[in-house]
């Protein structure tokens, strides 16, 4: 468990420029970037999907948003504002079993989604 590439980044056992980090979190940007900013904030206890949260994972999850509404207030873009995405299994295009949030900011972005 917890052996994605995302668990190598948390161990920096692979190179990645991470923004962001606290007890819980951690913040680094996407290798292929959708937006000017596109951050993944991961949970450093691995949890392979959003399916795999339990109740005692609620205080985890919330500490996961609250990474990101504090990373753009931070970075000074929270007011023009961002959109924060969870992609869940096959049809959600998830493709890393590490459960993460893609922050995408600093263009406008087309809903709805393809
Ligand atoms: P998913 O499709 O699972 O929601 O998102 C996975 C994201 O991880 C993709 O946007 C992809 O570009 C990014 N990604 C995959 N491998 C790496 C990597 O080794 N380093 C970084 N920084 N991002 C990665």
């Amino acid at each position: 468990m917890g052996d994605t590439i995302f668990g190598k980044i948390i161990r920096r056992e692979i190179p990645a420029e991470i923004v962001y980090e606290n007890d819980d979190v951690v913040g680094f940007r996407d290798l292929n970037p959708q937006a000017p900013v596109h951050v993944l904030f991961i949970p450093k206890k691995p949890l392979p999907t959003l399916n795999d949260a339990q109740p005692g994972d609620a205080e985890l999850l919330g500490k996961l948003l609250l990474a990101v509404a504090d990373y753009a207030k931070q970075e000074g873009f929270a007011e023009q504002g961002y959109r924060a995405v969870v992609n869940c299994n096959e049809h959600g295009g998830q493709t890393v079993f590490h459960l993460h949030v893609h922050l995408l900011a600093g263009r406008r972005l087309g809903w709805p989604p393809g």
